[in-house]
């Protein structure tokens, strides 16, 4: 489902990202663990498009994703479209949750889907409405986002991610900006997308004990290298680097 081939980031003279080869097979749920600053928010603002490789290339469903027509300096008309295009298959929840704030919930989940995708305004708001019941806000439809608890909040953000029928859903430290009591809720969620859909994830987090329930697959980054990765049990439990495991026992 994705693929980054000997792809380079760097901002200036700062390389983030150094020849990273990694992918991500379709249904597939990935972690990227490892410290503040190693490149793993920038790998999941790559595939968003919205940054750009330096160098390499990023294939997403078999299509290069990265070396957009009319070169990748300038963004030329042909390349909004481009982009725009690309983007539509891809979900992202970020750290802030970015709600419309003057829409009510429901309309913050049909929006995309009414002006990007082209559904109705009836076949959105029944697709809406089921997304905001899988999230456990079927009873919020109609309030405004200050309404809601930011747990809430980011769970309305779920469901509008989710509402692009993307082949990939990107989650970006979700509950980072959470109070602890609110994090929870958030993360049942999500497990429970994870463990009852075929969506191909890809997921920043320090949750520890959620990465080790959804994950097929944990990364361990360090200075925008791959360091070690492998599934939950073997990456928590037996980790090969010595970084892994200061990392580990400074987090767990
Ligand atoms: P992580 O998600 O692992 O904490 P990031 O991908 O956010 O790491 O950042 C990796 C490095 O790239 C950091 O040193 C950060 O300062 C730098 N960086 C990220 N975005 C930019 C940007 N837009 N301009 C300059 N430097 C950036």
């Amino acid at each position: 489902m994705v693929r980054f081939d000997q792809v380079v980031k760097r901002f200036g003279d700062h390389t983030v990202l150094d020849q990273l080869d990694f992918g991500l097979r379709r249904g597939e749920r990935v972690t990227l663990i490892g410290p503040s600053g190693s490149g793993k928010t920038t790998i999941l603002r790559l595939l968003m498009t919205l940054e750009r490789v330096t160098e390499g290339t990023i294939h997403v469903a078999g299509e290069p994703f990265s070396h957009m027509p009319g070169g990748r300096d300038r963004l030329v008309p042909a390349n909004e479209k481009y982009l725009r295009e690309r983007r539509r298959r891809i979900g992202m929840v970020f750290q802030q949750f970015n709600l419309f704030p003057n829409m009510k919930v429901l309309e913050n989940v049909t929006e995309a889907p009414v002006h990007v995708l082209g559904l109705s305004r009836d076949e959105a708001a029944e697709r809406g409405r089921e997304l905001l019941d899988l999230v456990g806000l079927a009873d919020k439809c109609d309030a405004h986002p200050t309404q809601l608890s930011g747990g809430q909040q980011q769970r309305v953000a779920i469901a509008r991610a989710l509402a692009m029928r993307p082949d990939i859903l990107l989650l970006d430290e979700v509950t980072s900006a959470l109070d602890p009591e609110l994090v929870a809720g958030v993360l049942d969620v999500l497990r429970d997308i994870a463990l009852s859909t075929d969506i191909t994830m890809l997921c920043v987090t320090h949750e520890m004990g959620f990465a080790r329930d959804v994950s097929d697959r944990v990364m361990m980054f360090d200075h925008g290298h791959v360091l070690e990765a492998g599934p939950p049990d073997q990456l928590f439990e037996a980790p090969e680097h010595t970084r892994t495991r200061e990392f580990l026992s400074a987090v767990l």
